[in-house]
């Protein structure tokens, strides 16, 4: 049986020299004490995480941050040993054992989670190792203040009882991204008090942290012992309004591109896709882009979202579909094979994940974690010097 060759349609590369080099231009923003943790949730926010947790790990991350335990053990069974997991989004029944065996780092928001945590370690016989995570203002996962003595202190019993080990305190922003938002500055605060009733409590964590990207970026009274940045790794900005990757000395990491599937004539007044919702104005060319929804170009992109071909930044052309799309060439040529880039980091002209978030009123965050599993990512390195500072 031939095997099948590789799909020509369309690719996600992924530069892992850029990762490792946006990794070493954040640690360089923390101080020498503080490590960071390398968050490869949501398969990486859709970058791919073994292969980019191993290039955060190659660059200096000591740490890996996930939601779930399943994404957390799926890193250790593909071989990362030695670097501590810290996963944050459990759900009862979740596979607490299995945690404990892989040497996870574990996080408890609320009493239900240590108590299946103490019964885990008592069928496997190891001690757990958990973080406490203080809801400070965000307002979603995490202990409230009112609920927190209770929390540390059934924490310190069960430690006492040699069921778990509390390894760190932490909590998380919910407008680290908005500057000067008075938020930041009461979760800050609200941070320090919970802090200080653990330690007093006898809590000796390794490690307290609450920074995220933005947070990493711009607010440094924020770092303590670990930052935990996402989006910046992948050379994205947390927020235009905060700065461009540039500003940051970090490089977009993910490029979308596509074979345009098939070129042709239209004459003027032809409907274009689903909808008709765009009509040619005069006879033109149109060229067919073979990704859509499916793929997680966001169909709210219809008629808006930019598209490099044959030199020219093209828009979207009616509706996405499902698996295509089609952009008015204006008459020009090109030839059926010709690459279309949605985005990458911009150097050659074409648009950025950021330009497609504000065609889709998202965030860039959405764009590329949303990139679906038919997109096969190809991972290359363009800046294999960075490896060797
Ligand atoms: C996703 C996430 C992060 C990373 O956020 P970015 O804004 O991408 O840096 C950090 N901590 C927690 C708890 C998260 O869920």
């Amino acid at each position: 049986m031939s095997q099948t060759p590789p799909p020509r349609r369309a690719r996600a590369e992924i530069d892992l020299g850029a990762l490792r080099a946006n990794v070493r231009a954040l640690r360089a923003r923390v101080a020498p004490h503080s490590q960071v943790m390398a968050v490869v949730k949501a398969d990486a926010y859709g970058h791919g995480a073994v292969p980019c947790a191993r290039a955060a790990l190659e660059a200096g991350a000591t740490w890996l941050g996930t939601a779930t335990p399943h994404e957390a053990l799926a890193l250790r069974a593909a071989g990362i040993a030695d670097a501590r997991i810290l996963c944050w989004l459990w759900t009862p029944g979740d596979p607490w054992d299995q945690g404990i065996e892989a040497d996870l780092d574990m996080t408890v928001s609320g009493t239900w989670a240590l108590d299946e945590v103490r019964e885990a370690a008592r069928r496997v016989g190891r001690p757990a190792r958990i973080q406490l995570k203080a809801d400070t203002g965000l307002g979603r996962n995490g202990c409230q203040p009112a609920d927190w003595p209770q929390l540390v202190g059934e924490a310190l019993r069960a430690q006492e009882e040699g069921l778990l080990r509390v390894t760190g305190l932490w909590s998380h922003f919910a407008c680290a991204d908005e500057p000067g938002h008075p938020s930041i500055t009461r979760q800050l605060e609200l941070f320090h008090t919970m802090l200080e009733h653990a330690e007093k409590a006898g809590v000796a964590p390794e490690v307290r942290h609450i920074a995220n990207s933005p947070a990493t970026l711009t607010l440094p009274e924020t770092h303590f012992d670990l930052v935990r940045p996402g989006i910046a790794m992948y050379g994205v900005s947390p927020s235009p309004e905060l700065g461009t990757p540039a500003d940051f000395g970090l490089r977009p990491v993910m490029s979308l591109a596509a074979s345009v599937a098939l070129v042709k004539n239209a004459p003027a007044g032809h409907g274009v896709s689903y909808g008709h919702h765009y009509v040619t104005e005069h006879e033109t060319t149109l060229g067919l882009v073979p990704l859509g929804y499916a793929d997680g170009v966001p169909r709210h992109a219809s008629g808006r979202g930019p598209v490099l071909v044959g030199g020219k930044v093209r828009t979207v052309a009616g509706r996405v579909a499902m698996d295509q799309f089609v952009v008015d060439l204006g008459g020009d040529v090109v030839e059926p094979g010709t690459e279309a880039l949605l985005f990458g980091p911009g150097d050659r002209g074409e648009p950025t994940a950021q330009d497609w978030a504000d065609a889709a009123d998202t965030i860039a965050y959405e764009i590329v974690t949303r990139i679906g599993a038919r997109v096969p990512r190809v991972y290359i390195d363009e800046s294999p010097d960075a490896r060797d500072h």
